[in-house]
């Protein structure tokens, strides 16, 4: 046996659930892992929840959970201030209330650009140009763009006037369009592409398939990165972050992608496994986690 189990970063939609419904036998396949010895982290880069809004979803599956154990990309984003931007301490959040809870719970002073908006609405700024944005948002040290179903031209103003102001600009992903049950709608990625256009400035990525989001969920259970089993839906952002960090990968058949999908990607860019259901999950995983036989 090996003296520790594996770490397993659990992508939500499309592996644990598809929209509301639980993906058969998955949640089963993760409380069996949990009770042999794995540490199981959910990671995923939806970026309008606090993380304790998922923890009755997931139990209520079946699945071993407690908020701690849930990296969504505004929790990971907010991690990632703490960890390598000592300097910021005030934040301008285009976002969901989700995004403001995780930043306000890790220290960060937070203004929504939904709040400067109204204070330049209502005439407590001069003007709408020279970069009274900035000022309008009380000067914050960094703006963090997610997906904000209540994006307008006045918000996309305030934040490119801080990010021309030399505020550092973070993404907690740049997932271009979100599924819901009933229809695709443009993701965080469209609103950054927004602030980048206005602005001349590239972000900071937080979320899959840059490394950080893995890098802050392996942390939080004082693992490395590269020992992490992610399994995921997506090529392109599951296995990408586990490809950017080193780690291996199980790419469900569950969610977005397809078998075929998988086998014509460039071969640096396939998961370790396939799984098309839960059970085949069960059997990888049993196989990922026997000690290499020495040669
Ligand atoms: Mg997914």
């Amino acid at each position: 046996m090996p003296a520790t189990g594996l770490l397993l970063l659990v992508d939500l939609d499309g592996v644990l659930y598809r929209g509301a419904s639980p993906v058969p036998g998955v949640a089963e396949v993760l409380a069996g892992r949990a009770r042999a010895g794995d540490d199981i982290v959910y990671v995923t880069n939806n970026s309008m929840w606090y993380r304790a809004e998922y923890v009755d979803r997931i139990a209520g599956m079946g699945a071993p959970v407690t908020a701690d154990r849930i990296v969504s990309s505004p929790r990971a984003t907010a991690l990632y201030l703490v960890d390598h931007a000592p300097s910021v301490s005030h934040v301008l959040t285009v976002g969901a209330s989700g995004l403001d809870r995780e930043l306000e719970d890790a220290g960060f002073r937070v203004t929504r650009a939904g709040d400067a908006a109204e204070h330049i609405r209502g005439g407590g700024v001069e003007g709408t140009d020279g970069g009274n944005g900035w000022d309008a948002a009380g000067r914050p040290d960094a703006v963090v763009v997610g997906l904000d179903p209540k994006f307008d031209y006045l918000r996309l103003t305030v934040a490119t006037d801080c990010v021309r102001a030399g505020a550092r600009f973070v993404a907690t992903n740049r997932d271009p369009v979100y599924p819901t049950e009933r229809a695709v709608r443009p993701g965080a990625g469209a609103i950054v592409a927004a602030v980048e256009a206005a602005s001349g400035i590239t972000a900071t990525s937080i979320g899959k398939p840059e490394p950080y989001l893995l890098e802050e969920a392996a942390r939080t259970v004082g693992r490395e990165p590269a020992e992490a089993v992610m399994i995921g839906d997506n090529l392109g952002t599951d296995v990408g972050a586990a490809v950017a960090v080193g780690a291996r990968s199980v790419l469900m058949l569950t969610g977005v992608t397809t078998r075929a999908d998988a086998e014509s990607a460039p071969v640096e860019h396939r998961p370790t496994a396939i799984a098309a259901d839960a059970a085949e999950l069960a059997r990888v995983l049993e196989a990922l986690g026997r000690p290499a036989r020495p040669t």
